[in-house]
């Protein structure tokens, strides 16, 4: 790993401020100190999400119930499988905040200074991630990076390039299976705490968010989230552009209502082609940088807009 990675000033206490979280020993011997993300580093108070705890005693009661009243036990059971329903349906819809905060629009401090973040998913990508970086270098503006773990390892000096032109990049998962979603704690936990510990070795920077494949989530992830420190971050608005290949549709979804504190999805990679077979993404950025300027909107990283907690 290169010393002169952005950020990595590690022995240094400005280090300790941007959150990069050092292993005990290596604080002692500044030469070897990695950006290493300390998984077991500061347990916090766990905090069960008041629909997860609401779950927890429904089912207490209906077990009550259901012991008390044995007739009523067909009934239990129907009432907690209307219950797992319910937080299925909340990890299916990307903007809920049923199991756990979840940050779909910047704060309100963010919003009276106008700010705006645009996000770009997947990456990084050789082909596009680079003309992503151009185009807003070009209109002078910062973005946050949700990259994929596997992918920067295949492509470390793209991703230390996203952060040496000022953007910041935050967790989207190590392997951006389709799965995720349904796997349990530790596989789950495994895959969140895999890219965490590449893109903070690659990058010197931790990454404060995550993101989630879909935003889909299940029961597992608020817990795994507070344990590491990281803070889930969807969106306000999405074009929809991995799917969509047309990008006059693209941008329509993404400036319908456009306002100050909207967290804008986009993706660098796995972006949809046009009919002249470019990342659709390439085609929208410009127009929706102009609509941003002419809107006052001041485009942000969700680092710099999102107070630490
Ligand atoms: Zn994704």
């Amino acid at each position: 790993m290169p010393s002169e990675a952005p950020g990595h000033r590690s022995a240094s206490p400005h280090a300790a401020a941007e959150g990069v979280l050092l292993h005990a020993s290596a604080a002692h011997q500044p030469m070897q100190a990695h950006a290493h993300v300390h998984a077991h580093a500061a347990p916090r108070p766990w905090r069960l999400a008041p629909a997860l705890r609401a779950s927890v005693a429904w089912h207490a009661a209906l077990g009550v119930t259901a012991a008390v009243s044995p007739p009523l036990w067909p009934w239990a059971l129907g009432a907690a499988a209307a219950n797992h329903l319910l937080l299925v349906a909340g990890g299916l819809t990307p903007r809920s905040s049923l199991l756990g905060p979840n940050i779909v629009r910047l704060p309100a401090a963010a919003m009276s200074r106008r700010e705006v973040a645009l996000t770009f998913d997947d990456g990084p990508d050789p082909e596009a991630t680079p003309r992503v970086l151009d185009l807003l270098d070009e209109a002078g503006t910062r973005a946050t990076f949700f990259c994929i773990g596997r992918l920067a390892r295949r492509h470390p000096a793209l991703v230390r390039e996203i952060v040496a032109r000022g953007h910041r990049v935050e967790n989207h998962g190590d392997s951006h299976a389709k799965a995720t979603a349904l796997y349990g704690p530790r596989r789950l936990r495994a895959d969140i705490v895999a890219a965490q510990e590449t893109l903070a070795d690659i990058t010197g920077q931790r990454p404060r968010f995550f993101r989630p494949l879909g935003g889909f989530r299940s029961i597992w992830l608020d817990p795994l989230l507070q344990q590491l420190d990281l803070r889930l971050a969807c969106w306000t608005r999405r074009g929809f552009d991995a799917a969509e290949g047309n990008a006059a549709i693209v941008y329509r979804r993404l400036a319908r209502n456009l306002g100050p504190g909207d967290i804008l999805l986009l993706h660098d990679g796995q972006a949809a082609l046009t009919a002249a077979r470019t990342p659709v993404s390439l085609d929208v950025l410009p127009r929706l940088l102009g609509t941003l300027r002419e809107a006052a909107l001041q485009p942000v990283t969700l680092a710099d807009a999102v107070p630490p907690a």
